[in-house]
């Protein structure tokens, strides 16, 4: 089964099991004979498999594909855009914060994550289906937020929340009140609290995101990587991703506060020794970056300062 209808006029496609990252989802949102493709994978998979789903259900991936959107520019999410473009002919879309990455993927390895030569390595090295090193393109139509698309009756709403990464967008389904909401919320599919932002996401563009989302009226969430979420209670899942970072927050309030004054490195460490917040495992850049990005709010906010030289301290 290349495909599965999850709402009428909305089809999941799983790729393969990207191990911490679960199963990444494309998804086909299908009215009259439109389709829209919103995010088109990794570089290989699903691969081909989203245009035999669109062959499936009695449409012309040349004729009838309307575009490729992508959530945001990560290669889990957008790597296939060239690929499924350069069969189809579609038109490729994406955020103008994100659309860097798509030109130029070893971006996100090197600035997006900080990611240090031995671990960049490694990742491009790895055997799962995430890959990072492939060929960039160009986006052919740079949304904003506000823009609505249309797909046959359906109109699709796009938001830009810019919290996991700059570019970050969520899409509303108003006719099926669906919420495509990407990586910005469910990052991980074992817990909506655990979460990662790139070097140019934003911890106050994430809650002001949720805060957002959760007036929309969704009666679904269809995350990338978090499928079986899709029936859960919406408001119940906004919330639990404020939490998780709130959490986050106070426990590096906390730490700063045993510690007098710590660097990246240290406040790394110390999250993981405390346990108390769950954070990703398979790359310590992920937890790099979002403490980093989460200091710089706090730091907004009037908590913390920097001293210089990457230490950071509580202020008051
Ligand atoms: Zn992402």
């Amino acid at each position: 089964m290349a495909s599965a209808e999850i709402i009428p006029g909305i089809q999941v496609v799983r790729g393969k099991f990207a191990s911490e990252f679960g199963f990444i989802a494309s998804y086909l949102l299908i009215d009259e004979n439109e389709v829209l493709v919103i995010d088109p994978g990794t570089a290989g998979d699903p691969g081909d498999r989203l245009e035999r789903s669109i062959k499936n259900i009695g449409l012309n991936p040349k004729s009838d594909l309307l575009g490729i959107i992508c959530t945001h520019g990560h290669p889990d999410h957008a790597a296939g855009a060239s690929r499924l473009k350069k069969s189809t002919g579609a038109p490729v879309m994406i955020h103008k914060d994100d659309a860097e990455l798509l030109q130029t993927p070893s971006i996100f390895l090197n600035e997006r994550l900080m990611m240090d030569r031995a671990e960049r390595f490694s990742m491009k090295f790895d055997k799962g289906p995430l890959r990072v090193n492939y060929r960039g393109m160009e986006a052919d139509e740079l949304i904003v937020n506000g823009q609505n698309i249309s797909v046959g009756e359906t109109t699709l709403k796009v938001i830009h929340t810019g919290g996991h990464s700059a570019g970050h967008c969520v899409f509303f389904d108003i006719k099926r009140k669906a919420l495509f909401s990407g990586d910005e919320l469910n990052n991980f599919p074992n817990d909506p609290r655990k979460f990662y932002v790139d070097n140019t996401g934003s911890i106050v563009a994430k809650l002001t995101a949720i805060e957002t989302m959760s007036k929309l009226g969704a009666d679904h969430v269809l995350p990338a990587h978090d499928s079986p979420h899709i029936f859960a209670d919406a408001q119940l899942q906004f919330q639990e991703v404020k939490d998780g970072i709130v959490h986050l927050q106070d426990t590096l309030l906390t730490l700063l506060s045993a510690r007098g004054d710590a660097d990246i490195e240290q406040l790394v460490f110390d999250i993981k020794q405390a346990r108390s917040v769950p954070i990703p495992q398979s790359y310590e850049a992920l937890l790099t970056t979002t403490l980093h990005v989460t200091l710089i709010g706090l730091k907004e906010a009037g908590l913390v300062r920097e001293l210089g030289n990457g230490i950071w301290t509580r202020v008051g």
